[in-house]
């Protein structure tokens, strides 16, 4: 028999099932929290919503922790770290008023520097890959041996006729884009 728990928030009592987990690292077990599982919901989402550089902070800092995040070899796996705080992210949020933006990114200026409040900056996310299209790249063989150094990703992709998106996805080593056109591509660092 699951008992049933008076929910802080709203007051409905419910079963325990419908009361969000909680583990405790310091105390080393879990337990009920007071709201419900549908009053910490709507919290999240309000906290999202009053709070909409959070997203930004906790993008980053999985990038950078989590092993399993699609692109960790790309941050946290180059040894990458996230010392920005959300107090932090919020000040860049207002300095580069990422509320006028569509698609807001958080942007490192030095690509192999840290997460920290001197290298980010609050960027329209097409800005951010319009950026990787224009640093020098440079094109190898299959065996990475050294072809040509291009000016951009938009010049070798113009001359070569291969898409932009492919050449920066193979420079910034996104898994599914190995090679592009039988070459392999490199930022210049
Ligand atoms: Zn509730």
């Amino acid at each position: 028999m699951i008992e049933d728990k008076k929910c802080k928030k709203c007051g409905r009592i419910l079963s325990l099932n419908r009361f969000k987990l909680h583990y405790d690292k310091r105390r080393g077990r879990s337990y009920y929290m007071g709201d419900c599982k549908h009053c910490v919901q709507e919290y999240e989402r309000q906290y999202r919503k009053n709070t909409p550089w959070i997203n930004a902070y906790f993008a980053a800092r999985q990038r950078c922790n989590d092993e399993n995040s699609v692109n960790y070899h790309n941050y946290g796996g180059k040894g990458i770290r996230c010392f920005i705080t959300k107090n932090e992210i919020k000040e860049l949020w207002f300095r580069d008023k990422a509320y006028f933006m569509k698609l807001p990114s958080i942007h490192r200026k030095n690509n192999d520097g840290n997460y920290t409040i001197k290298n980010c900056q609050f960027l329209e996310k097409g800005e951010n890959t319009k950026r990787a299209h224009s640093i020098p790249v440079i094109q190898l063989t299959k065996n990475g041996e050294f072809i040509k150094l291009w000016g951009s990703v938009t010049e070798a992709s113009r001359k070569l006729n291969l898409t932009q998106g492919r050449i920066s996805g193979c420079a910034l080593g996104y898994k599914h884009f190995l090679y592009t056109g039988g070459f392999k591509w490199k930022y210049r660092s």
